[in-house]
């Protein structure tokens, strides 16, 4: 492995935890670049309602997961203020991968073992030279193993169900907060009990958790650790020239 200058920082957790805002703001407070690796797995649950290919049809869905990445069809861009754009076959998909439906399509395609390889490669080559935060399920265990810099950002089930419900809320959905608490228990339950790269902490991810603490004061506690492996990094890269 060829020494990074900067390290890759993997932001892994369940729904809920605040992993979206958190990276975003972290990503700003550095000058890293932002990788939403859910956002892919939305592009590919939106190409294939496109396409007609029903989420459960576990080849069609892994084919097309191939053939988008081989044709460089899915694209990561960064926007103005430091977030994330993505293209499908050109067309800017960022506010269709959303809604409620692609969150579904995404958490049912992405339990598919070739559609994850598929978008392995894709993911490491947005990684690789460091400067970046990745957010997602698998980042610090099977996308980047080797990351520098690892985080699991957790919360209470309550206070990640209140988040879920408040949001909701917030865009005129209506369910009770028990109903909440019983869907964020059953997607903790499926994410972390699927055979292929479940939900799970690294070893040697730092714990964080978010349920009595602001975004800024999450956001704090990691950017300091980075900077920490930051400083440690270009140590060694001052020992290793001598
Ligand atoms: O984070 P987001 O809600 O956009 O992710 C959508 C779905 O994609 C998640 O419910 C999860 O099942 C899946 N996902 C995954 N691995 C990742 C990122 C997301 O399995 N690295």
């Amino acid at each position: 492995m060829t020494a990074r200058a900067r390290p890759v920082v993997a932001i892994d957790g369940p729904a809920g935890a605040g992993k979206s805002t958190v990276t975003h703001v972290v990503a700003e407070r550095l000058g890293y670049l932002l990788v939403d690796t859910g956002a892919i797995y939305r592009t590919v649950a939106l190409a294939a309602e496109r396409r007609h290919v029903s989420w459960d049809d576990g080849d069609g869905v892994a084919a097309l997961a191939a053939a988008l990445v081989a044709r460089e069809a899915i694209r990561l861009e960064r926007t103005a203020n430091g977030g994330q754009r993505v293209l499908l076959e050109g067309d800017d998909v960022s506010t269709a991968i959303r809604s409620l439906p692609m969150g579904q399509g995404a958490s049912k395609v992405s339990a598919i073992p070739g559609v994850r390889q598929a978008l392995l490669e894709l993911q490491r080559a947005a990684g690789r030279a460091g400067g970046v935060v990745l957010e997602g399920r698998d980042i610090g265990t099977v996308v980047f193993p080797d990351a520098e810099a690892k985080f699991f950002l957790t919360a209470s089930i309550e206070v990640r169900a209140k988040r879920r419900h408040d949001e909701l809320s917030a865009r005129g959905q209506t369910s009770s907060l028990s109903e909440v608490l019983s869907e964020v228990a059953e997607r903790d339950r499926r994410d972390s009990s699927r055979p292929v790269a479940p939900l799970k902490q690294a070893a040697d991810a730092l714990v964080v958790d978010s349920s009595g603490l602001t975004i800024s004061e999450v956001a704090d506690r990691i950017v300091d650790e980075v900077r920490r492996v930051e400083r440690r990094l270009s140590e060694k890269a001052a020992g290793a020239r001598g």
